[in-house]
């Protein structure tokens, strides 16, 4: 059970990686949230943009293990993941945001769909949803982004904000 604000964000957070919900965050974990958002936005895995994703995810599990897996059992247990990534990462938000931000590069191209740079609210939630954010955050974090207004929202804001998210307030 989660008591405490603060833990029921962190399980929030740690449910948006674990995307199978074993309990563990793993390379599959990327693997299938690269997967997920390929199909949310109907791109080919084999096409540029459907392969810089999967080599965005990798970089980001790579990044992830690094911080996060004490052990180095090649997962990232909920433990780990309190003590190793959310901690070290709310000392440092710019690292984590280098770690993601290949993956979220071909993230935003992925669901760029007429190539702007730029996605709008309605995008920016799907992409939310496919981490298991809920549909009410999702609309929150979107207008909170811009999305909603000129064209939508660009990497430029995307990355720090993702960042943010991640590294949770105690
Ligand atoms: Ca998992
Ligand atoms: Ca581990």
């Amino acid at each position: 059970m989660v008591s405490t604000e603060y833990e029921r964000r962190i399980a929030a957070r740690f449910a948006s990686f674990d995307q199978d919900g074993n309990g563990w965050i793993d390379r599959g974990d990327f693997n299938a949230a690269a997967k997920a958002l390929l199909a949310e936005f109907a791109v080919p895995a084999r096409s540029a943009r459907g392969q810089a994703l999967y080599a965005g995810a990798e970089a980001f599990w790579q990044g992830m293990a690094g911080i996060a897996d004490r052990d180095g059992d090649q997962r990232i247990t909920r433990e780990e993941f309190v003590t190793g990534a959310v901690k070290r990462l709310r000392d440092n938000p710019d690292r984590f945001a280098e770690i993601a931000r290949p993956f979220l590069h071909a993230a935003l191209a992925v669901a760029d769909a007429d190539g702007d740079g730029l996605i709008g609210a309605d995008d920016t939630v799907r992409v939310l949803r496919v981490f298991h954010v809920p549909q009410e955050t999702a609309r929150q974090v979107a207008a909170a982004l811009g999305a909603d207004g000129e064209g939508g929202v660009g990497e430029q804001r995307i990355v720090p904000a993702f960042a943010r998210y991640f590294t949770v307030p105690e």
